[in-house]
């Protein structure tokens, strides 16, 4: 019988391309979303493949599946600041007690548990590039916090069914991440920049652009993930491109890209935006042998082909 994974949040952006890839290395897929943050549209295409079924439930609930699990990976959260600005306690609950009934489940099945952690777990760092070691800066009050604190939980709470009940558990940091099945309207820099290079609208540069993200395309982001599911590393692993850029450059690209008459335009720096990111991924290579492999202008183009069929529809 080929292997079962389960896979929290799995129609939304990474949790669907996490599906694909694990049915393409002949696992038999369960997805599970409530489909709050995530879109059935990303798994549509999955539908009525024998090896794929969609569960539609809120894993803040008791968690039931039938029969084996050989490994879960724990995607399920509302990710971007807007989305978990509109649903903070959602995003706190999902990263309690949602973790905590996944990793029950993980030790009822004696199934690999893999947590999708974040960047957002070092806060606005006071280290640059940032390594799995550093602690992080992170305001647990601030508006960012219900997200940031959620991961910082789950981490804790993973780590000890790990040392307490011996489960199997693997904890992926990720960075910014983007491609195809990004939401347009779910307020990160990068979909709301290239939706407002393709209509022509003013693009929106928050505090003065100074500060500093590292864009990592979603197959490395996806290749990192299974690689990590397959090794023996327990402790947290970063996955993200080394290749950092302001947002007010990051801007310049994108108009250049989609060749827009958009202009720039400065809003307010949202509370606690970090100032600086950037991954080390040295662990990533030793570990898993990984390297991002995806060009930022590649990758952009790539993103730029979905978002313009999106614009035609
Ligand atoms: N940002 C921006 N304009 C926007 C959306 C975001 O300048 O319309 C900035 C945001 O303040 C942050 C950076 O772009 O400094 C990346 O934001 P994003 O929401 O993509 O992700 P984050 O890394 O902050 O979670």
């Amino acid at each position: 019988m080929s292997k079962r994974v389960l896979i929290t949040g799995g129609a939304g952006f990474l949790g669907s391309h996490l599906c694909e890839r694990f049915l393409k290395e002949g696992y038999r897929v369960i997805c599970m979303d409530n489909l709050s943050t995530g879109r059935s549209e990303n798994i549509e295409h999955l539908i009525g493949n024998e090896n794929f079924q969609f569960i539609k439930y809120d894993v803040t609930e008791y968690v039931h599946v039938s029969g084996d699990l050989d490994l879960i990976l724990h995607f399920a959260s509302p990710a971007s600041p807007i989305d978990y600005l509109e649903m903070p306690i959602q995003t706190l609950k999902v990263g309690s007690l949602g973790t905590h009934k996944v990793l029950g489940l993980a030790k009822a099945k004696n199934a690999r548990f893999l947590l999708a952690s974040t960047s957002e777990v070092y806060g606005d760092p006071l280290i640059h590039p940032q390594h799995e070691e550093y602690w992080g800066n992170v305001n647990p009050i601030g508006a960012r916090g219900v997200y940031d604190e959620a991961k910082r939980f789950a981490e804790a709470m993973t780590m000890a069914y790990h040392r307490f009940h011996g489960v199997e558990t693997r904890i992926v940091r990720i960075f910014n991440t983007y491609g195809p099945r990004m939401r347009l309207d779910d307020g990160r820099a990068l979909p709301t920049f290239m939706w407002q290079a393709l209509k022509g609208k003013d693009i929106t540069v928050f505090g003065d652009g100074s500060q500093t993200r590292s864009f990592c395309y979603v197959d490395d982001l996806i290749e990192g993930i299974y690689r990590l599911s397959q090794s023996d590393y327990v402790e947290p692993v970063n996955i993200g491109n080394a290749s950092e850029i302001s947002i007010l450059d990051f801007a310049k690209e994108v108009i250049e890209l989609t060749g827009s008459k958009s202009k720039i335009i400065f809003k307010d720096l949202p509370e606690d935006d970090p100032k600086i990111r950037q991954p080390d991924t040295t662990k990533a290579k030793e570990i898993l042998g990984w390297n991002a492999q995806v060009d930022r202008k590649d990758g952009l183009k790539k993103t730029l082909d979905y978002f313009k069929n999106l614009s035609n529809q």
